[in-house]
This record gives C-alpha cells, structure tokens and sequence, in this order.
C-alpha cells in the first residue's frame, strides 16, 4: 500500500472514531437523570425519607434522593411523607411529642437539620427537596424561609434542588433563592405558565405526561427542567428513560433504573 493511502486511511480511521466518540457522548447526555423518591427505601433496613434511605440512594448512585419537609407547631422542620404521624397532625404537634414515634426501621423521624447534616457526608448525591404544602399561605412562606436558610447555612445550595405541590411556596422559594431550581408537583399548570411563573421546571406525575405528551419537549423548548414521578418497574421506568425531553425520572426503583440506563 502506498504511503500516502495509508495515511488517509489512517485519518479516516481517526475522524469516524471522533464521530462514534461523540455519538456515545450525546446518547449519555440524553440518559435521564435517577432520583430515589423518599429516599432509597425499598432495601433491608431502610425506610421513606430516613437518614439510612438518603444513604442507601447516595451509595447506590443515584444522581439525587427525594425528600419531604415538614414544619411542627413550635417551629422545627422534619422529614416525612405524610400530614399526619400516627394520626396527629405534624403542623399541629410539637417535634418532642414526635419523638415518641420510630419510622419502619426503629430510626426516629429525622430534623431537616440532622437529615442535611448526614447529606453533607455524600457530596456526589443531589438533594431534591420537597416542601409539603402547608395549613396556609403564612406557613408555606415560613417552612420555605426556614428551608432556604438552613441549606444556606450548611452550603448546600449549589446542590439543592426546590419542589413543591404549592404555588405560594414555590414562588417563595424562588424569590429567596434565585439561583436555585425550583420545579412545580402538581401537574395543572402548563409549561408556558410554569416558565411565566419565574419557576425553573415541571415535575409531574407520569400520569399527566401521558394526558399531555407534548409538554416534555414544550417544556425543552421554554428551558425547563423535566422530571417524572413516581415511575416504578422496569416497564414503566424503560418507556420514560427512552422518552425525548425527559431529564429526571423520579422512582422508587433506583437501582433498575440505573442497570436500564447502562444498557
Ligand atoms: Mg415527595
């Protein structure tokens, strides 16, 4: 072979590798982001929104772990799914009566304040933080300062991420915290409302994606962030991680999703 072929050849070789280099590039670039909803639960020993659950999410490496925050009567934020802990109401009770209460693992019912603090130990792990909407506008506004301080404080904010189902306490969050995203739960607002908003993105139920299957890209096109909840099994959770326009699937079956997106 002259030498002169071969050095195209070579060049050839060199510009398809770059090519295929860069497609593998963009197919990574376009793999939805996985969030752990309430933490990674679903294990021995863990359970939603517990301080193993957040850990159990950062080790298996997911991109970023769910959580739910809550305000008491005297004032101090906690972690927990539900309005009500053994029937009494969270906003109605005092956190030393809900220390008499253990989560599904035997660990108390966590502080944002001890919950973030073990979030620090695991910088790789996002925090998407989901503030419960609350007895009134007044109270939405307080839990949303208190949570924006506290994640101030620890310099958590280039790491957090703002949810809400209620529109006071997303544009509470918004106006304390510019800089940071803060995504819209509920599902009835459309894109183009959510961008007018000032918000930052939608995160809705799978439900409301298959009602409106063109607000995923209607959403891209604004420059909103994307996320799906809550997509469980490995069905589901395929046809959402093969879905344009999607960016974070929220599930409770973190570690599918992680083996779906490396196939
Ligand atoms: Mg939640």
């Amino acid at each position: 072979m002259h030498q002169e072929t071969l050095n195209y050849a070579i060049i050839m070789v060199r510009h398809f590798a770059t090519f295929f280099l860069f497609l593998c590039s963009l197919a990574v670039l376009s793999q939805p982001h996985v969030v752990a909803h309430r933490g990674y639960w679903r294990m021995e020993g863990s359970a939603q929104n517990s301080i193993t659950s957040f850990q159990k999410a950062a080790s298996v490496g997911c991109w970023g772990s769910e959580f739910d925050v809550w305000l008491t009567a005297d004032g101090v934020p906690v972690v927990f799914h539900d309005a009500t802990v053994d029937g009494i109401r969270i906003e109605d009770t005092t956190y030393a009566t809900l220390m008499n209460h253990r989560l599904q693992n035997g660990e108390f019912i966590p502080t944002l304040q001890q919950y973030l603090t073990e979030a620090l130990r695991w910088p790789d792990c996002r925090l998407i933080f989901e503030v419960k909407p609350h007895r009134n506008a007044k109270r939405d506004a307080r839990i949303s300062e208190m949570s924006v301080e506290l994640v101030n404080m620890l310099g958590l904010a280039s790491r957090t991420d703002y949810i809400s189902f209620s529109k006071n306490a997303c544009k509470r969050l918004h106006e304390l915290a510019p800089d940071a995203k803060v995504a819209y739960l509920n599902g009835d607002l459309t894109p183009q409302e959510i961008k007018d908003m000032g918000l930052t993105g939608i995160d809705y139920n799978m439900g409301t994606f298959d009602k409106h299957p063109d607000w995923p890209l209607e959403a891209k096109k604004l420059g909103l962030e994307v996320n799906v909840w809550t997509v469980d099994g490995e069905e589901a959770l395929s046809r959402f991680a093969g879905m344009p326009g999607i960016d974070i699937i929220t599930t409770n079956d973190p570690e599918i999703l992680i083996e779906i997106i490396k196939k």
